[in-house]
């Protein structure tokens, strides 16, 4: 019997009346002959919830008291909806993360999922019932609960998926599918049908937010078909698998931005070796992350030096550079926090040129100054002022040709 995973996020199992759509879905989705294994989030706003009542005593809460608080909420669901199930007429069984065996890591907050004890999940099915896990949770070898950082979920269906060698992954959420961008900026934005999970890692990672990065990174690493759907209309949603064939004719698949962005420049860098390294190994010991970079030798034998970081971290970069200027003997630090990064992700772009002019010329059309760029073999990425993101979005959309058909 196929056997199928599938995952309700947060809003589809935000009230009684969802929960119980949830398990007719599931209901139907095993009438048709699959085995189903659930796994689901909080209820919408739950998790939140915990974290503001934890911050009211202590901030940063206990990390492993944290955990525990945090893991209420998808003991929460996956009760319900199990009961929901039973009441709709079919077996059902819920496991919080600990009980399956989802053994992590001992990172609290942020765990990696090690092993999946798969036994109880086998022996359920093949009585008939369907399997309810809690998403976003584990056990590290001391038995103490651990949680995978938020939107975790989807990385505990994943990791079940491979696990249980499921034939497809699914993920409900509040939309139908993997967009070419985001419809709110671009109303006549399309849904993909089919997306490889390199470019959904483009995408998840440069601000498409349909997805939790580090699921598709296990997908892609253990090659699960991922579907994503909505919970709340029929349709086949978009599904991201390994490149094939269909997917070459699309150059470009959609079209990423993020509007967390900032940029740091250092004026009249020293040109020698160890420069670049002397200014971002204390950035990255304040635990700011860095994303793109850019040097470039100016006339008197000084460097600019400029790189962008997301922009809560801006005023911490801002204080370490500063600290740096003193022993570096730079010119000026300068910053800017209003910048955004539109970028084009498609895997059609390895074997055709051209794409980056016709890029920057639709930009220069509109008048929009381009200050950075950076390209991958399948992604070219911008920044611009912030107030040019919806412009930008707009016009390399239709520029394209990615709107419905
Ligand atoms: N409930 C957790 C969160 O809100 C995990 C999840 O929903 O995926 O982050
Ligand atoms: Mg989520």
């Amino acid at each position: 019997m196929p056997l199928i995973v599938q995952k309700y996020g947060g809003t589809s199992v935000g009230s009684v009346e969802r929960i119980m759509a949830v398990a007719k879905k599931v209901i139907l989705a095993k009438s048709q002959g699959n085995d189903i294994v659930v796994v689901v989030s909080a209820m919408s706003g739950e998790t939140n919830r915990l974290v503001s009542l934890a911050k009211e005593i202590s901030d940063p809460p206990n990390a492993r008291e944290f955990d525990v608080l945090l893991s209420t909420g998808e003991q929460v669901t996956i009760s319900l909806l199990s009961m929901a199930i039973a009441a709709q007429g079919c077996p059902a069984c819920s496991y919080t993360g600990g009980q399956v065996r989802i053994l992590t890591d001992n990172v609290h907050n942020k765990a990696r999922i090690v092993d999946i004890d798969d036994q109880k999940i086998h022996g359920d099915l093949s009585q008939g019932k369907v399997v309810v896990v809690a998403g976003f949770q584990g056990v590290d070898d001391n038995g103490n609960i651990t949680t995978l950082g938020r939107g975790g979920s989807d990385t505990t269906a994943v990791a079940l998926a491979a696990a249980l060698k499921a034939d497809e992954c699914q993920i409900y959420t509040d939309v139908d599918g993997v967009y070419t961008t985001d419809p709110r900026v671009v109303s006549d934005a399309r849904r993909l049908e089919q997306i490889c999970f390199e470019e959904m890692l483009e995408m998840a990672s440069l601000g498409s937010k349909v997805l939790q990065i580090r699921a598709v990174e296990f997908a892609s690493k253990y090659n699960v078909p991922l579907r994503v759907l909505s919970s709340f209309e029929d349709g086949p949603g978009t599904l991201i698998t390994i490149e094939n064939k269909k997917m070459e004719k699309a150059l470009i698949s959609g079209i990423a931005f993020s509007r967390d962005e900032a940029k740091l420049t250092l004026l009249g860098v020293e040109d020698r070796p160890g420069i670049a390294a002397h200014i971002l190994a204390p950035i990255s010991e304040a635990n700011v992350e860095v994303d793109m970079i850019i040097q470039n030798k100016g006339v008197d034998n000084t460097t600019d030096f400029t790189f962008t970081v997301h922009r809560n971290d801006y005023l911490k970069a801002l204080d370490v550079l500063n600290e740096l200027t003193k022993d570096l003997g730079v010119r000026e630090v300068i910053g800017d926090e209003r910048i955004v990064k539109i970028s084009l992700v498609g895997v059609g772009m390895r074997s055709h040129a051209g794409i980056a002019s016709t890029m920057f010329k639709a930009l220069a059309d509109e008048g929009i100054n381009i200050q950075m760029i950076s390209t991958s073999e399948i992604k070219i990425s911008v920044v611009v002022n912030e107030k040019y993101l919806e412009l930008g979005v707009r016009t390399l959309h239709s520029v394209f040709g990615l709107e419905e058909a």
